[in-house]
């Protein structure tokens, strides 16, 4: 960690950043790293002290707030699991809270024998679900503290979920958004295209995963970048005009972010559908049952009738024409995967 960070301050020089690193990690299963714990904040202060610069640690409790603050964290963040729980980001408000409390009742005592502990920011990933509300409920409760919250955009599933920032961005555009482009993507090939999106959607600013040894990495390995990538990696694959930056235009850059996510989903949806397909095919085949059966069919066919009349109480008027077009081609497709 010391040494991912040395390798960091040297490439980005004068570039303002905070460094982070998670001491507690919620990982999905028991049985992989969990991170180092409580020994690895004296690791950050260790950073904190060397390179002069700002450190951050993911809490998702009242006694992770504790020795972070105690630690003399500059930032603390919570992470999308953390954000998917409103009673846990209660928990950790009010422990950031008090604590900062008892350090102001402290420091304005003329006995100052304990150290202060200043706080700068509380980063707030969205929950993993994708829940513009609860995240913004979640932002809610953390101001509580007093303290300034940065949202980070991390999306869903190793997808973005631009329909649920744009929807925060647009309800509290005064509080900072950074984008993640690691987590986004899972993948740290995606990182240098995916930070176009800073300048485009008018972010303010992006979390970066980078490790000085990635394949080393005990965690998301496969979306860690090396230090001496991320220079590149931030001036790079920005193929916007100037035209493009321009205030105005950024209502339609975010629309057209949740159209390319969307066309995404439709494609990984449509993916998943013909492997269905397929296994339905070898079931038939095993089973002696003929490709296409009629009945099954025109059972389809009237679901997209009610489909139709749904959509239209929803306010959302297709006409019936164009959806079976759609699902007639996607029914094509599926066939031709069964045979
Ligand atoms: C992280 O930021 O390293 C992390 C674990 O992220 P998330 O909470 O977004 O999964
Ligand atoms: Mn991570």
């Amino acid at each position: 960690m010391i040494e991912t960070a040395r390798q960091i301050k040297d490439v980005l020089a004068d570039r303002s950043f905070i460094f982070r690193a998670g001491a507690w990690k919620p990982r999905t299963s028991p049985n992989t790293f969990q991170g180092v714990g409580e020994e690895a904040l004296s690791w950050l202060q260790e950073v904190k002290a060397s390179y002069g610069i700002d450190v951050a640690t993911e809490v998702a409790t009242p006694e992770h707030v504790k020795l972070a603050l105690e630690a003399g964290m500059d930032y603390l963040w919570i992470g999308a699991r953390t954000s998917a729980n409103p009673i846990a980001l209660q928990e950790i408000s009010k422990a950031i809270g008090d604590r900062l409390r008892l350090t102001e009742h402290r420091s304005a005592s003329p006995d100052r024998t304990q150290t202060e502990l200043p706080l700068k920011g509380i980063l707030i990933k969205n929950p993993v679900n994708a829940d513009s509300g609860l995240w913004l409920g979640n932002i809610e409760r953390l101001e509580k503290t007093g303290v300034p919250v940065i949202a980070v955009h991390r999306g869903c599933n190793h997808q973005p979920c631009w329909g649920m920032a744009h929807a925060v961005r647009k309800a509290r555009p005064d509080i900072p958004m950074l984008l993640d482009p690691s987590h986004m993507s899972g993948d740290a090939a995606k990182v240098p295209a995916l930070l176009s999106k800073v300048d485009e959607l008018g972010l303010d600013g992006a979390m970066i995963e980078v490790h000085y040894h990635p394949e080393e990495a005990l965690s998301d390995a496969k979306q860690q970048i090396r230090p001496e990538d991320l220079t590149a990696a931030l001036t790079e694959h920005r193929p916007l005009t100037l035209t493009d930056r321009f205030a105005d235009r950024l209502e339609l850059n975010w629309l057209r972010a949740e159209i390319d996510e969307l066309d995404e989903r439709l494609w990984t949806t449509i993916a998943a559908r013909m492997d269905v397909s397929k296994r339905i095919g070898e079931w038939k085949k095993e089973h002696g049952v003929a490709p296409l059966q009629p009945q099954r069919y025109q059972e389809i066919l009237n679901k997209l009738t009610i489909k139709n009349e749904e959509l239209k109480k929803d306010g959302i008027v297709l006409s019936e024409e164009f959806m079976k077009n759609v699902w007639e081609l996607i029914h094509e497709e599926s066939l031709r995967q069964q045979i």
